[in-house]
């Protein structure tokens, strides 16, 4: 159920809960090493001195570089003794980083994704199950506690082994799963495989997330499933997921904002902006015992969607992640976002689920070519067809994003796939 006393808290009443839980932060990161070097760095002798919300910005941002250097416990807030969890990023782009978690800050991430969960409309007679990677990644545990405090049958599943994940699904009739969109789009092509029309197989409810991915991914997705899916945000240096959701307005993700301090900032001269205005997510932990962060720059690319959600939930929502402010590729100098071209993939019903972007230097220009799967069903057989196809595909990109790609369809099931976070870019330009 809907918790009304901090989920439609007054805008007035959660900023005085945030001034009192950054200052909790400031005295937690007075006990790190890496924030004790930093604040004696800046003057800041006592979590007193902030008086209000806004003095956030007299404190410098925290780098996922800073977070290297701190590693293994330069963050760490707490008494050896009172941790009981540690978790690692997936590395994504480079080295990994890790969380502390007390006691405590295991029972408030929970409760951030049951109260996700919840906002999804997911009940405790609903199964989960889950097909997220258990261990160091976050996305396998968050939801699963969230789930079992909801009360939902979970089913621990994890990532891959697909024949077993449909069996499952048939066996304990699952209605919600929770996996990222690349491998949910995968799993569409294997449960066709199987000889399985996929609305066949009841579930109701996706949650997807882990990786960025277009409005045109969700639609394919609840259209071949016969689902609703909904986008879940999160980083294993917030927790994990449980960070922002979407609720069943569909229209932004709420990011529970009495536990994170939300920012968005210009990523190159690093000024705050205004809601509508997508920048940089920044973020700081309001509740966090064992490792707080302050001012922790995401990388990730959003904006504040103006305005109260139909839903009633007062945090505030943020769109769609567009990328992150690093995997912005450059080509032949214009910037283009993978999420760009997915858009436009995504569109066409002949295109199948899987694609990869490769880039490669021809003669000191850079040679951008779209490789995608392609429903050979879909097609008349007729090879003027394809190539209509290909030019429409080709035309769309050039005029959304100005780059001149080659467009290669192969079979469905003939691109790499990864077990976790889809590898969308192959940039041989690094290589050279
Ligand atoms: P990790 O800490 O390994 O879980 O990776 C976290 C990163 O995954 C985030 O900073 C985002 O770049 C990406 N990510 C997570 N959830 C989403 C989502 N729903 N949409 C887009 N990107 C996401
Ligand atoms: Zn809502």
């Amino acid at each position: 159920m809907l918790n009304r006393e901090i989920e439609t808290i007054e805008r007035s009443e959660l900023e005085k809960l945030q001034l009192t839980r950054f200052r909790f932060t400031l005295s937690q990161a007075f006990k790190t090493e890496f924030y004790k070097k930093r604040f004696s760095r800046i003057g800041l002798s006592s979590p007193e001195d902030i008086q209000q919300l806004s003095d956030i910005k007299k404190i410098p941002f925290t780098t996922k570089d800073d977070l290297r250097e701190g590693y293994p416990e330069g963050f760490l807030a707490v008494h050896k003794d009172e941790v009981v969890r540690l978790h690692a990023s997936s590395g994504t782009t480079g080295m990994p980083t890790v969380v502390h978690h007390t006691k405590r800050d295991l029972d408030n991430w929970t409760r951030l994704c049951t109260r996700s969960l919840i906002a999804t409309g997911a009940t405790k007679s609903d199964t989960f199950q889950n097909m997220m990677t258990y261990g160091l990644f976050t996305g396998g545990l968050g939801l699963h506690y969230g789930a079992e405090a909801l009360g939902m049958l979970v089913i621990p599943a994890g990532a891959g082994n697909t024949k077993r994940q449909i069996q499952l699904m048939r066996d304990f009739k699952t209605t919600v799963v929770h996996a990222t969109p690349s491998y949910l789009l995968h799993m569409a092509d294997e449960v066709a495989k199987e000889g399985i029309t996929p609305p066949k197989l009841g579930l109701k409810k996706a949650m997807i997330g882990a990786e960025p991915h277009s409005e045109n991914i969700r639609k394919k997705l609840e259209d071949i499933f016969k689902i609703d899916a909904y986008n879940s945000y999160g980083m294993s240096e917030m927790n994990g997921p449980g960070v922002a959701f979407e609720c069943i307005a569909k229209d932004g993700m709420h990011l529970w904002e009495d536990a994170y301090y939300m920012e968005i900032i210009n990523p190159e001269s690093c000024e705050n902006l205004g809601e509508d205005c997508e920048g940089e997510l920044v973020l700081t932990t309001l509740e966090r015992e064992a490792t707080p962060l302050i001012r922790y720059r995401t990388r990730d690319l959003t904006s504040v969607i103006a305005g109260l959600c139909s839903c009633g939930r007062t945090s505030r929502r943020i769109r769609r992640i567009k990328g992150r402010s690093d995997d912005m590729l450059i080509i032949n100098g214009v910037n283009l976002f993978p999420s760009q071209i997915e858009a436009i993939l995504m569109k066409h019903p002949e295109v199948g689920t899987n694609y990869l972007i490769q880039i490669e230097k021809k003669s000191s220009l850079d040679k951008i070519t779209v490789k995608t799967e392609i429903y050979p069903k879909l097609f008349s057989g007729e090879i003027t067809d394809l190539d209509r196809v290909k030019k429409v595909i080709h035309d769309e990109i050039k005029s959304a994003c100005l780059v001149n790609a080659s467009i290669e369809f192969h079979e469905p099931g003939s691109l790499p796939v990864s077990q976790g976070k889809a590898v969308r870019v192959s940039d041989l330009r690094k290589e050279e």
